[in-house]
């Protein structure tokens, strides 16, 4: 039982000098470590181009679990020994000899029997190249199981991504493949499924006779920051939406899954992608809205425009926002939008799903002294994690009329401290071979097949850019693709924005 719950892994960390590594994977494997979820008999190799040692890693180790999460400071050093670092070339054949000996050392040290991850915490253009060499030089055949773990961005249009695909393919098996949508590990995403299919009360309403609209938003307050260079070769439809806005709409829209599996839930989300309207390049500006953020003001404090920040080309056509509203052609929800918007250097931080109902029909207290709002459900996925429902109760007063209620729960205030970080989650899934929270072929494929329209008529069509003040909201297109519908963007916070 003991190595079913917790297999004896090596963890291979390719890019182990990177900002990934540092901010995620190390605390998520602290807490993993922490919590007993990991294995005592587990070996994490580094590798990344730097001449470090093992006590240079073992020491930013140490310091990057400091920074995020609470350590015990007995425990850490005994953590970090098993920490090991191999200085790497990808393009040199040898240096996979190299590590697969490494790993063998380990292995042996540590019992583990053959189990190893490797985590592509690299640059993209390295994945499928690292992922032939360790096929060829033998670092796959191993008595236990290998698993690689495949970072995002998956391919920049469906080209690529099939490219990457069929590279890493050669060498793994789908099963094998685990790609990351770190939406996917948050607590209140996977919320969705149980919200919807535990209580009774939601699934019968799950539909378009009662359902008005959706509403997903992700919004940061945060520009670029230092991700530049990436950023403006991607811009935010290919950044968020090709992967976790529909990850989200596949949640919310999937029919409830025969069973709990892997392969049950993946086939409902694929189902809704198939079902999702093409939006051809003469449709794209009736469906789309997108936006690059000018100068503004950000808590009172002045922030630069989009074009002005490091490493972006001053006359960047490069989307930092995009509002989106998507049909999903089939019986549940024909006639249903799906709103979706990102963006950056918006008014507030927050992601959240936002399901209206339909009105009464008809509603007897319209005339009466009444404040009478459509019912909401609310899922809260960050900073705060919680639902809230929105409901028309009684004035508390002699009018007659009525007034909203909000019913909420948060997260926050029940479980924060234990609520497992995503990465944590999901690199634990990994080890435990449940594929479920990762994203299958087939939902990249048609995720790019929808994205790539879009991201072409862009591509050829020249907007007047900047179109939102930093500190806003976004475009005022992105509301004029609601009011056309009759709807409009429900406020995320109680200053209305
Ligand atoms: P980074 O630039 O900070 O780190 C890259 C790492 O790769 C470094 O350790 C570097 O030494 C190593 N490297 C580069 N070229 C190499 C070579 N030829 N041989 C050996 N090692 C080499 O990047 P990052 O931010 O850590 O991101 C890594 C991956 O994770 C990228 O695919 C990125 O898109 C993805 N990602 C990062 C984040 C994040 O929060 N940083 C979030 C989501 C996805």
């Amino acid at each position: 039982m003991e190595t079913i719950n917790k297999p004896k892994t090596t963890i291979v960390i390719f890019g182990v000098t990177g900002d990934l590594a540092k901010r995620k994977l190390f605390p998520s494997i602290y807490n993993l470590f922490k919590k007993g979820l990991l294995s005592e008999n587990f070996a994490v190799v580094g590798v990344a181009r730097r001449p470090w040692t093992n006590e240079i890693l073992r020491s930013n180790v140490c310091e990057a679990v400091k920074n995020e999460v609470d350590p015990d400071a007995g425990e850490l050093e005994g953590f970090c020994s098993h920490f090991h670092y191999l200085p790497f070339d990808v393009s040199r054949e040898e240096s996979f000899d190299e590590l697969n000996s490494l790993i063998g050392d380990l292995e042996e040290k540590h019992s583990i029997p053959g189990n190893r991850i490797f985590y592509m915490a690299m640059a993209p253009q390295f994945f499928g190249t690292i992922a032939s060499s360790l096929k060829s030089r033998g670092l796959t055949e191993t008595e236990g199981w290998s698993r690689l773990v495949i970072e995002k961005p998956f391919g920049h249009n469906l080209p690529s991504a099939k490219e990457l695909n069929e590279q890493i393919r050669e060498a793994f098996n789908e099963d094998q493949i685990y790609r990351i949508d770190h939406y996917l590990g948050k607590e209140m995403v996977q919320n969705i499924e149980v919200i919807r299919f535990a209580n009774a009360m939601f699934e019968p309403l799950w539909n378009n006779r009662y359902i008005s609209n959706i509403q997903i938003t992700s919004s940061e307050s945060l520009g670029v920051e230092d991700r530049g260079g990436y950023y403006d070769t991607s811009g935010a439809l290919r950044d968020m939406v090709q992967n976790h806005m529909l990850q989200m709409v596949s949640l919310l829209a999937m029919d409830p899954p025969i069973r709990l599996t892997t392969e049950e839930i993946r086939s409902e989300k694929i189902k809704v992608l198939r079902a999702m309207r093409k939006v051809s390049s003469d449709e794209v500006e009736d469906y789309f809205v997108r936006g690059q953020y000018g100068p503004g003001e950000i808590k009172g404090k002045e922030v630069p425009g989009y074009r002005s920040e490091n490493n972006i080309n001053p006359d960047s056509q490069t989307e930092t926002f995009v509002a989106g509203k998507l049909m999903i052609d089939n019986h549940r929800w024909a006639g249903v939008p799906f709103y979706i918007r990102t963006g950056k250097r918006m008014a507030v931080k927050s992601t959240k799903i936002v399901i209206q109902f339909k009105e009464l029909p008809m509603n007897i207290y319209e005339t009466k002294n009444s404040d009478t709002h459509p019912n909401l459900l609310v899922i809260h996925i960050q900073p705060d994690e919680g639902i809230t429902l929105l409901l028309n109760s009684k004035k508390n007063d002699s009018s007659g009329g009525t007034a909203p209620v909000h019913l909420h729960f948060s997260n926050n205030s029940v479980n924060t401290v234990n609520t497992p970080e995503a990465y944590e989650r999901l690199l634990h899934d990994c080890m435990l071979g449940d594929a479920t929270n990762f994203t299958h072929w087939d939902e990249v494929d048609l995720s790019w097949a929808f994205i790539d329209t879009i991201s072409e008529y862009w591509e050829n069509s020249k907007e007047e850019l900047p179109n939102y003040s930093s500190g806003t909201m976004g475009p005022e297109e992105s509301d004029e693709l609601l009011k056309k519908d009759g709807f409009h963007w429900w406020p995320l916070n109680e200053d209305g924005e």
